[in-house]
């Protein structure tokens, strides 16, 4: 059976996405941007902060998958590709959680071939103690412990997405 104790709740999370929408569009005044949902897992609070940041964006999705129950493969792949044509657009990728540092190492590899006039990065959690690559979070809402984490978009085998909250996963004998 599967348990959650809560980690953040629904008010430090919306206060963290308020504040983290305010530095973005701080950050990138009188510019327009391109703000990438990387799912499944950021699709909450990727519609949560959009709403929240005050410059012109377009959006846009990619769909990536690397893990299997509570760990990584390894292996990225992406099923489902953007669709903007980012050459010279400042690209804001969106993610719920770094953890290894992996997919998001890959994706900015793959996004710098289109030649972007930037990429930055803004991810809600933070796993340090599991990072593999020095990727560069530029905008980071929690740092959290090294547990399996649900909730808020992030799942365990597809559930717990629709919780409002993020609560740390754990298997009860
Ligand atoms: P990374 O490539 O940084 O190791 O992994 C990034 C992806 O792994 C995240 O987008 C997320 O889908 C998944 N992931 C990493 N840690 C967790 C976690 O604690 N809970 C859930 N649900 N997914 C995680």
């Amino acid at each position: 059976m599967i348990t959650g104790k809560p980690l953040l709740s629904v008010e430090q999370i919306q206060k963290k996405v308020a504040e983290l929408a305010l530095r973005i569009s701080r950050d990138y005044q009188d510019r327009e941007l391109v703000a990438v949902c990387i799912l499944k897992g950021a699709f909450m609070f990727f519609s949560d902060i959009v709403k929240r940041i005050e410059v012109p964006l377009k959006v846009d999705f990619l769909l990536v998958s690397s893990y299997v129950k509570t760990s990584s493969s390894g292996e990225i792949k992406v099923m489902c590709n953007m669709r903007e044509d980012i050459a010279g657009k400042d690209v804001l990728l969106i993610e719920d959680i770094a953890d290894t540092g992996l997919t998001l190492q890959h994706l900015k590899d793959q996004l710098f071939m289109q030649n972007p006039a930037s990429v930055r990065i803004c991810a809600l959690l933070n796993k340090q103690a599991r990072r593999k690559v020095d990727v560069g979070l530029d905008y980071i809402g929690f740092d959290i412990p090294d547990e399996y984490v649900v909730g808020y978009g992030l799942d365990y085998e597809g559930r717990f997405r629709n919780l409002p909250y993020i609560a740390i996963c754990k298997e009860k004998r």
